[in-house]
């Protein structure tokens, strides 16, 4: 059986807590897409950890961690973030890298802060880690599988391609230095070995462990607003952030998928650039800002502060319906404890007419937010393990969203740690 984490928003929802937390009854963990730009915060037995490219299934010795065909690997930050565990006293855990996961390379990163720089004041507030880079070059034909690595006169021959076109735009577009495919290849063949011993057959892996009767864990980077398809175009990732995604990015069959679980927050928050419509400003987002998370909304990977804003209802029903949410973890409802009243986005305004629909992007850039304002309930949940001691202005709270988006919040977290949880059916 497989059960899909997924994001419903833009991200930052708290999935690693949730994956973390059905990791425990899980024997496979996948990343299926993404690469090491975004990062999920797991505070463990061990210690709190950031993780960017490993699954979240590292912390327990009995799941075999999969890096499905559909993420992009960085290899040095693979190997960083393993050596980080195994400084945090971590047992090695067991991980497979798909054969045919494409790498990504150091002119992915370069190009990507070119871009970035080219841009100026019209950049995509991209992470400058490659991503977009690395998937254009995937689905152009210029990737580099990681098979391929072992191969080193077709490597060769591939590295010289791929600079031969890079270079027009390094130094023509960018006026950058060109790329030499040699010192790329040392580079690569470099790290190489180190990676050797985890790369394998991850597609008929898990393929059999379904065949046996095992429990499968999708884990998705970033949100449903961050698809390139469904999500807010052209301020999305590069790759599909939908459990719809998980098929092609590991191969499970779509029928195998059984439950998708779409976190979301209490509040919202997004990293990057594009139409963010519930948004908060001045003292009112300082203070969410500050508070949120179990350090502050400030970002996993990159530190950056995250723009925070009410629970934005639209995007949530939207999301869940892209994802396809059989079920809904509710996260950092402990962060609203302070608020006298709390406001849900509960519509949009677009050119004089109210809608509840999500919009495309043209349209959603002139939205602006219609609340409902609910009571807040004043006092420190942090830590609740029962539902149903929950003050009942939460529990108003939770029963309102859940009307809002349609689907079962099954979940509702009150702290970042692992045991602070209730489930509430
Ligand atoms: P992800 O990318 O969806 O995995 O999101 P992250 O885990 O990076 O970010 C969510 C942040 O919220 C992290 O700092 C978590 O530790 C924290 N977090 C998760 N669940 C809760 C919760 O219920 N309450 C609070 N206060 N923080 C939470």
């Amino acid at each position: 059986m497989v059960k899909a984490i997924v994001g419903a928003n833009w991200g930052d929802e708290g999935k690693g807590k949730i994956t973390d937390l059905f990791a425990e009854g899980s024997d496979v963990v996948v990343r299926f897409q993404g690469g090491a730009n975004a990062g999920h915060t797991i505070i463990c037995d061990y210690g709190k950890f950031a993780l960017h490219q490993l699954p979240s299934g590292v912390f327990y010795p009995h799941i075999t961690n999969i890096i499905g065909n559909g993420v992009a690997l960085n290899v040095p930050k693979f190997l960083e973030e393993l050596n980080h565990l195994r400084e945090g006293g971590v047992p090695a855990p067991h991980i497979i890298i798909d054969q045919r996961t494409q790498v990504l390379m150091p002119y992915h990163v370069l190009q990507d802060q070119y871009e970035e720089e080219r841009l100026g004041g019209h950049a995509f507030g991209s992470t400058k880690s490659g991503i977009a880079p690395f998937y254009s070059d995937k689905y152009a034909k210029y990737g580099i599988q990681i098979c391929e690595l072992f191969d080193e006169p077709r490597l060769m021959e591939r590295l010289e391609q791929v600079c031969a076109i890079k270079n027009v735009l390094f130094e023509h577009l960018y006026h950058k230095p060109k790329l030499d495919p040699k010192a790329i290849f040392e580079e690569v063949t470099g790290y190489r070995d180190q990676i050797a011993p985890y790369v394998g057959d991850a597609m008929s892996f898990v393929k059999e462990a379904l065949a046996e009767g095992k429990q499968v864990l999708l884990e998705a980077q970033l949100g449903a607003m961050k698809d390139p398809d469904f999500g807010i175009y052209p301020f999305t990732t590069s790759s599909h952030t939908l459990a719809g995604f998980g098929c092609m990015g590991v191969g499970v069959a779509p029928q195998d998928i059984k439950s998708i679980v779409a976190i979301t927050k209490a509040y919202s928050s997004a990293v990057g650039a594009g139409a963010f419509v519930s948004e908060l400003f001045g003292d009112e987002a300082e203070e969410l800002r500050h508070r949120g998370g179990d350090a502050g909304e400030y970002g996993a990977t990159t530190g950056r502060p995250r723009r925070v804003g009410w629970f934005d209802a639209v995007a949530t029903r939207y999301g869940c319906k892209v994802q396809g949410a059989t079920e809904v973890a509710l996260t950092a409802v402990d962060v609203l404890g302070y608020l006298d009243e709390i406001k849900v986005c509960t519509g949009y305004e677009i050119d004089g007419k109210i809608t509840r629909d999500f919009p495309v992007t043209p349209l959603l850039e002139r939205a602006k937010p219609v609340y409902t304002t609910l009571p807040g309930w004043k006092c420190d949940i942090r830590g609740e393990t029962d539902y149903n001691r929950l003050p009942s202005q939460a529990k108003g709270y939770v029963d309102f969203l859940e009307k809002e988006i349609g689907v079962p919040i099954t979940i509702v977290s009150t702290g970042p740690k692992r045991h602070e949880i209730t489930h509430r059916r």
